[in-house]
């Protein structure tokens, strides 16, 4: 017997996409009144803590932060790749909301092709900014 997947509806979507949008809006109003400098509450970096190398990940609570205070410099000084993500992530989340509200045809959310390309680009930002060379991309 073939499993029926549950029917997803327009306003249980809705509510989804609020929900997340709320959730997201919550975390990023703790990083914006908290500074991550300087509360230790924040989850520190496992991979860090364990090889004391950065990982693609380490730094982004801090460069979220001066994102959200307006420092864009610092945030990319913080963690390039995980700004460039953010955008990206940003902009397609906006141009997927749009679509779905008006109606419009609307591809996956995260199309599976980016995954390999984006997992790769990590692993070189990963390398890279443990070099000496590029010590820049550092946090
Ligand atoms: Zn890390």
């Amino acid at each position: 017997m073939k499993a029926v997947p549950p029917k997803i509806t327009r306003a249980r979507e809705r509510f989804t996409v609020l929900m997340l949008i709320a959730a997201l809006a919550g975390l990023a109003a703790v990083v914006f009144r908290f500074n991550p400098a300087t509360h230790a509450f924040y989850p520190i970096c496992q991979f860090h803590r364990l090889t004391g190398l950065n990982c693609p990940g380490c730094g982004m609570t801090r460069a979220l932060f001066a994102l959200l205070h307006g420092e864009f410099l610092q945030a990319l000084r913080d963690n390039a790749l995980g700004v460039f993500t953010l955008a990206a992530l940003a902009l397609r989340g906006g141009r997927f909301v749009c679509n779905r509200s008006a109606g419009r045809p609307n591809g996956e959310f995260f199309p599976a092709a980016f995954l390999w390309p984006l997992l790769f680009v990590a692993c070189v930002f990963a390398v890279l900014r443990n070099l000496p060379a590029f010590s820049f991309l550092s946090p």
